[in-house]
């Protein structure tokens, strides 16, 4: 994709100027991050980073995400009920994984006690990134969907505001206000409105399960305020706070402090360090509670990276869907080649080849938050060494997706300003809201871009190695 600032990339005094006004414009419009040195504290906070420029983003491939969206949302929620194939799925992988095979566990003990939970809300954001074909072409490629914790709807419907800034101030008003409108913080506080209304009790609480270090808490505020502004009254609570005041009554409502608690929206709890026995317990009374779970453990499981894989075997999404033929070709349109490491000859010999051309593929374990991946040449090492052993199996490999790339600034806080080559990923988030078996809220509700120099292969905003991104569609 051809950047379309070229005019203004290397000179050097306008991108100068243009910079301090998008630093002072973030910070205007609320692009925040608090610091990595008192992350709980808001006395002194910093702007998330970000690009300069917004990004060329082909419009049919945007479009495309956006149209698959609805269909990615059913997909999750069929698979969150389905036992049998999340049983099947994940068999191989919590024999080798201690985290999966927890939350596993808590999945089968809350379904053998029956559920108490009867209405279900999914917020999710899938992730792409624009492949360049052998002719150029560049096709929308699925990287993950992330069904728990999924972040920055909250500032990225900022971002846009400050790239029309820093436009204008480059002399391009007229691409300026070509920028896409986007509030996927409107969008996710819908969905969770909804199921609050759909609980049916007013004097009931959202609570946001916060973790223990909270430097993007300005990204939950944004969703948080809008539902203050519903009039639906928001706590934010740890695991901890859950494990010391958290309480289920005979109709398992969930208290804290005596307070009830219609919808649990988790930042929270997508990682092993997430977790002592304390939160465990914490996450255990939860998930046995009557209160929306966003997401209900097994809705975090279908977002397992084992799942992604199994769903890309021939047949497995007709299953899932039975009937939604056309859904299915849009979904499986975006899928990147996947392949199990399950011990047998089809693990064996797709093992074999990624070692002889390792730059052809992504070693994934099942994890979520970014820099966890393998690579290349550290790829080839560790599959070389697990390549006989059942360990192999806590992992999948994925086709390495490759972007052309493109020249930005990623501005950060204490950084030079320098030109780098960059590549995007996009997100589109998608909320769905079902009452025991009608689905009363399906949609798409706005996008992410984030950008990072080609030097990283992995990682997010969060792990300080992407920054948020505007599309510019071209
Ligand atoms: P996580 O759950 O840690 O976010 P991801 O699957 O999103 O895991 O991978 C993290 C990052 O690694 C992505 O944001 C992307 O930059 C890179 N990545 C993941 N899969 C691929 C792939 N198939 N090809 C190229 N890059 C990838
Ligand atoms: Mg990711």
């Amino acid at each position: 994709m051809a950047a379309p600032w070229e005019d203004v990339l290397r000179n050097e005094a306008a991108i100068q100027e243009a910079a301090a006004v998008a630093v002072d414009a973030a910070l205007l419009e609320g692009v925040l991050m608090r610091t990595e040195r008192e992350p709980n504290a808001s006395d002194v906070v910093n702007f998330a980073p970000f690009t300069l420029l917004p990004s060329a983003v082909p419009s049919a491939l945007f479009e495309q995400a956006y149209a698959v969206q609805q269909d990615f949302n059913l997909l999750v929620d069929a698979i969150s009920q389905n036992k049998e194939f999340l049983e099947h799925t994940l068999a191989s992988t919590i024999k080798v994984d201690d985290f999966t095979a927890q939350l596993f566990r808590i999945h089968m003990q809350v379904l053998e006690e029956g559920l108490a939970q009867s209405v279900f809300l999914g917020i999710n954001r899938s992730d792409y990134m624009f492949d360049c074909g052998v002719d150029g072409t560049p096709a929308l490629k699925q990287i993950e969907i992330n069904t728990i914790a999924a972040s920055f709807g909250g500032l990225t419907s900022r971002t846009a505001a400050v790239h029309g800034r820093v436009l204008k101030v480059l002399g391009k008003s007229e691409e300026a206000s070509r920028l896409l409108p986007n509030n996927p913080s409107k969008g996710l506080a819908l969905g969770i409105a909804k199921a609050w209304e759909l609980y049916g009790s007013q004097s009931a609480v959202v609570m946001f399960l916060v973790e223990e270090v909270q430097r993007n808490i300005f990204d939950q505020r944004c969703v948080e305020n809008e539902l203050w502004n519903r009039n639906i009254r928001v706590i934010r609570k740890r695991f901890r706070d859950v494990f010391e005041k958290g309480s289920l009554d005979d109709a398992k409502r969930l208290y804290m402090n005596g307070q009830e608690v219609a919808v649990v929206y988790y930042r929270e709890g997508y990682v092993p360090k997430n977790y002592d026995q304390q939160n465990w317990e914490a996450r255990l009374l939860l998930e046995r509670s009557r209160a929306v779970k966003c997401p209900d453990i097994a809705t975090q499981l279908a977002g397992t990276k084992k799942v992604q894989q199994e769903l890309s075997r021939p047949g497995m999404l007709e299953r899932l869907l039975p009937g939604h033929t056309e859904a299915i070709a849009r979904i499986r349109a975006t899928f990147a080649g996947l392949y199990s490491l399950d011990m047998g000859e089809e693990g064996d010999k797709i093992a074999a080849t990624a070692i002889a051309d390792p730059d052809r593929f992504v070693l994934k374990p099942q994890r979520e938050g970014g820099g966890n991946n393998l690579y290349g040449e550290e790829l080839r090492q560790v599959l070389e060494k697990i390549r006989d052993s059942p360990e192999r199996t806590s992992y999948i490999l994925m086709d390495k997706i490759k972007p052309q790339p493109a020249m930005n600034y990623l501005l950060r806080a204490h950084s030079p300003l320098q030109v780098s080559e960059c590549i995007s990923e996009l997100g589109i988030f998608g909320v769905y809201v079902r009452q025991d078996k009608e689905m009363v809220m399906n949609k798409a509700a706005g996008h992410l871009l984030r950008t990072k120099a080609i030097e990283h292969a992995d990682g997010g905003v969060a792990a300080g190695v992407a920054v948020l991104d505007s599309p510019y569609l071209v």
